[in-house]
């Protein structure tokens, strides 16, 4: 899966990497759908020992234009994990409270405790995507988020916090197929936002924002990996995997009791 993964020292371009690609999984749909449940079963392992071990803290964020699958990568890929140790956090566009703080504010509170694993559907992303595409700050506001985004996840990294991002990679042709379908099933239509065909209006522009984000933000301790997000069955395959790895080579083990429980005899 290292194939994804942005390189901090390498110029990377949205060509690199096709939406389509499906090169990682050599399965069918069907295939597919059998193997996420094996890997839904490993991660609810995982997950269970880093709630058992109560060490380390996981935040995983979820990026990408309206219909890339944020909602549906949260769905399919966390099937069965515990509740208790999984949460997920959406930013929407900031309240008058949190637009009087600094744009961290709100996201510094919602980063995982120690044994959970937070998930970020948007996050403070948003702050140098939707933000500069829409002037909503001068440049040379957003122009200094970077770097004070990278010392951010570095401080979380620091303090015990493993980070992945993950860029939800489709096409513009596929994003135009999923709002369509949103508009012809009645029980989709709560989903759909007229709002999100200005955005769409904007792909260029949000796609050049993107481009940056990745080239600058991309860390040895926060990377960014771009998932080809066409195939719902390959991204879950693909995000999945990327976690297990992530989560295995923490070394977690499960705690062991303070007390001597071998002479103890349940009456
Ligand atoms: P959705 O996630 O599609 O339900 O919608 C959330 C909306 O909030 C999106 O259109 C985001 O672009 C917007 N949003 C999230 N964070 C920010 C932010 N920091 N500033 C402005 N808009 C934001
Ligand atoms: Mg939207």
């Amino acid at each position: 899966m290292e194939r994804y993964r942005v390189q901090p020292d390498k110029k990377f371009k949205m060509e690199d990497i096709s939406p389509d690609d499906k090169s990682g999984f050599d399965s069918t749909k069907e295939e597919a759908k059998i193997k996420l449940l094996e890997l839904n079963e490993e991660l609810e392992t995982l997950q269970e020992l880093l709630y058992a071990e109560g060490k380390h803290k996981l935040l995983v964020v979820l990026q990408g234009m309206d219909a890339a699958g944020k909602d549906g990568t949260i769905r399919h890929v966390f099937e069965g994990v515990n509740p208790q140790g999984v949460s997920v956090t959406g930013f929407k566009v900031p309240t008058d409270e949190e637009l009087a703080h600094d744009y961290l504010w709100r996201i510094h509170k919602a980063t995982p405790r120690r044994g959970q694993i937070m998930i970020f559907n948007r996050s403070h992303y948003e702050d140098v995507l939707v933000v500069r595409v829409k002037n909503l700050v001068p440049p040379e506001v957003w122009k200094k988020r970077y770097a004070q985004i990278n010392a951010f996840e570095r401080l979380l990294t620091e303090e015990g916090t493993t980070i992945l991002k993950f860029f939800l990679h489709i096409s513009p042709e596929e994003q135009k197929e999923r709002f369509q379908a949103r508009l012809d099933d009645p029980s989709k239509h709560w989903k759909f936002n007229t709002g999100d065909l200005k955005d769409r209006a904007l792909w260029g522009k949000y796609q050049k924002a993107y481009q940056d984000v990745l080239n600058r933000t991309s860390t040895k301790w926060a990377p960014w990996y771009v998932i080809p997000a066409n195939r719902k069955w390959y991204r879950n395959l693909t995000i999945a995997c990327i976690m297990i790895d992530t989560l295995k080579n923490l070394k977690m083990k499960y705690p062991k009791n303070k007390e001597d429980l071998s002479g103890i005899v349940i009456k």
